[in-house]
């Protein structure tokens, strides 16, 4: 079997792996970059209008022969480990005709996306994949784990073929409400690993200040409790493990929970997925309408749920006059002055920033400090500390471990065993077993 990084050795974001055989070829996920070659924030306006030969020309877009529409295929298929933009975020540039393969999960939420932010993923080939059950693509087999992660429905892959077994860890943490598939994979580790790659964002970050969703759940109670005015709650829609924390927190000091169209249409959707997901008209939770989520539901043809939202609609005077029990979801730095407009007496309100800090920026500081808004980071990362990534790696006890999804590669061989660190685009071939 043949292994290639096309990107992900050296960075966070972007991932993608090419795994061959002599007939068949296949990819796991295909990320947007997250960096640019400066390692500073990458800007997607830079893709418009441009060809993929053009953005092949720019090193964007990966040398993969076979892969492109417009060429002839030679892609047998492509694995996507969860609904992150910097898994999947380039399928439009794919030949149509690959099978996409993923979770229910990952389909639903890359579908949502498509409606209200990035939209272009059209004709895309997808075939649903189911945890712990195996699928056969030519000369491979492949068996898809579900993981615990910040992305709902995210998995990792055990890669079978030529006598070798490769384990893809995808990004995972062991700290999430999913926090069981960790414990039970340590139990019960798939064995006789030839090559493992592990994901490790978290080699260049702090410690955490909260160290799961359990503390976020009981640090945002208390704050509903304790705190006289309306709190907003800073976070992503798509991060499912932090709505379900905050809505449990609701639940716990009385307080309503306000959510947007685009939240509500998001649980909705992941109903059929799992019925712990709470729903837009459960107790304690109420949608405030933003009118351009409006337009964007009914362009889509969903002008129906628009009604059947309507009937738990929340007006601003309504928040105003309950301020002391609202947690209110909001995430959009540019709408929330225009949010904050329509509710009185904001001053002294807290903001509980529920994202990684990195996206909090000066200038929504200094706003803060301005309205006299009291900003609080309480978050926990969607990635693995260092002592889980040790513990992981301890258990699936790989011949080759190769690391991935990281800015850190070079602190690998301190903390784990037969590292192997790749650059991007390097062929490594793993010899078959002589039988
Ligand atoms: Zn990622
Ligand atoms: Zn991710």
């Amino acid at each position: 079997m043949k292994l290639i990084i096309h990107r992900g050795t050296q960075e966070i974001g972007g991932s993608c792996v090419e795994l061959s055989t002599a007939n068949t070829r296949i990819l796991i996920d295909f990320g947007m970059p997250l960096v640019d070659k400066k390692r500073e924030k990458f800007d997607s306006a830079i893709l418009k209008g441009k060809s993929v030969e053009e953005l092949k020309s720019l090193s964007i877009l990966p040398e993969i022969k076979g892969l492109y529409k417009d060429e002839e295929k030679s892609i047998d298929a492509i694995l996507i480990s969860h609904s992150h933009l910097d898994h999947y975020g380039f399928l439009n540039y794919v030949h149509p005709d690959i099978p996409v393969y993923l979770s229910a999960g990952a389909k639903e939420l890359i579908d949502v996306t498509n409606i209200f932010i990035y939209g272009g993923l059209k004709n895309l080939n997808t075939k649903l994949i189911n945890n712990k059950q195996s699928l056969t693509i030519k000369d491979f087999k492949i068996t898809p784990y579900l993981v615990d992660h910040s992305a709902f429905d995210a998995l990792a892959f055990l890669i079978e073929a030529d006598g070798k077994r490769v384990f893809y860890s995808g990004d995972f943490r062991a700290h999430g409400r999913k926090r069981s598939l960790f414990k039970n994979m340590l139990k019960n580790p798939p064995e006789n690993i030839d090559c493992l790659l592990m994901e490790g964002s978290m080699l260049t970050r702090d410690r955490q200040e909260y160290n799961n969703e359990d503390e976020i759940e009981g640090k945002i109670e208390k704050t509903l409790k304790e705190h006289k005015n309306i709190t907003f709650l800073f976070t992503s829609s798509q991060n499912i493990d932090r709505l379900v924390s905050a809505y449990r927190a609701c639940l716990k000091a009385d307080s309503i929970f306000v959510i947007d169209i685009y939240t509500a249409f998001i649980l909705d959707k992941l109903k059929k997925i799992s019925k712990g997901i709470p729903q837009f008209n459960w107790k304690n939770i109420r949608i405030k309408f933003l009118p351009h989520h409006a337009d964007r539901l009914a362009d889509a043809g969903y002008r129906d749920l628009l009604y059947v939202y309507n009937k738990r609609k929340i007006t601003s005077l309504e928040i105003s006059k309950n301020k002391n029990r609202i947690l209110m979801l909001t995430r959009d730095n540019s709408m929330f002055p225009r949010t904050i407009k329509e509710i009185k007496g904001v001053e002294g309100t807290k903001i509980i920033y529920s994202m990684w800090a990195g996206y909090l920026t000066d200038t929504f500081s200094q706003y803060c400090e301005k309205k006299e808004l009291i900003l609080e980071h309480v978050h926990t990362s969607g990635h693995a500390t260092n002592e889980d990534l040790q513990a992981f790696a301890k258990a699936l006890n790989p011949s080759m471990l190769i690391p991935i999804h990281t800015f850190e590669a070079d602190k690998y061989p301190d903390l784990f065993k037969n590292v192997k660190i790749l650059k991007d685009g390097e062929v490594l071939e793993l010899e078959s077993k002589v039988l």
